[in-house]
């Protein structure tokens, strides 16, 4: 069993180690913002609810959050552990996450605020399968194309620079308070996210590698 999260301010490379770590270890990445683009999409009835905080950068209502990662880690392929990327974001999660299990690790990215901005407007995404790309530190073969699938990219609605400013200034007031939560638990380690994909993918299977020994 191997339960981590994936944590850090946006754009800072959660969902792309996210991936790579999944693939590794075995385990699903469940990205809550991978769930509600996807619930968006879909226009169910929490996606036609939630729209409107994702296009604005605001966080969607605890309860609503904590139900989907909730119904999404008692899928049969969670069985063996996951990778939680996205949550929890406030107080409030966290809450609700400690009395639903314990975690193994928490992965804290750390990434300069300019270095944030610069990866958020040059992200872009494959719809059909989440992969995620940079304009220019981790472009697709072909251009505007996902590798894996073929499928077009695009840039996500909340990836405009002036969302990203919000995103981050909401992380700063109602997620970030989280590190001290997790410090005080002792199962925090802190990653240098300045570095390129492959240098902090090291850093974090070093630290994984070591909850075994
Ligand atoms: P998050 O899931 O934390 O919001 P992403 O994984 O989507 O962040 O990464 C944000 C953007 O930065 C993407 O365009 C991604 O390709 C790029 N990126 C991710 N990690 C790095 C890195 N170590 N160096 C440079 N660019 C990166
Ligand atoms: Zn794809």
């Amino acid at each position: 069993m191997l339960k981590l999260i994936i944590f850090g301010p946006p754009s800072a490379g959660k969902g792309t180690q996210a991936q790579r770590l999944s693939k590794k270890y075995g385990i699903p990445q469940v990205s809550t913002g991978d769930l509600l683009r996807e619930a968006v999409a879909k226009q169910t009835p929490l996606g036609v609810k939630i729209k409107s905080y994702l296009d604005t950068g605001k966080l969607g209502p605890d309860d609503l959050i904590v139900q989907l990662i909730k119904d999404r880690v008692s899928q049969p392929d969670a069985s063996n552990g996951y990778l939680l990327d996205g949550f929890p974001r406030t107080i409030g999660q966290s809450t609700e996450l400690d009395k639903m299990t314990e975690i193994d690790l928490v992965l804290n990215i750390n990434v300069d605020l300019e270095l944030l901005v610069e990866r958020a407007v040059g992200r872009r995404i494959c719809t059909k399968c989440a992969s995620v790309y940079h304009v220019k530190f981790n472009r697709s073969k072909a251009e505007g194309v996902c590798d894996k699938c073929g499928t077009a990219l695009i840039q996500r609605d909340d990836d405009k620079e002036a969302t990203v400013r919000n995103r981050l200034n909401v992380y700063k007031d109602q997620t970030a308070p989280l590190i001290d939560h997790f410090k005080k638990k002792g199962n925090l380690v802190d990653i240098d996210g300045s570095k390129g994909i492959e240098d902090v993918f090291l850093q974090m299977t070093a630290a994984i590698d070591r909850l075994s020994k």
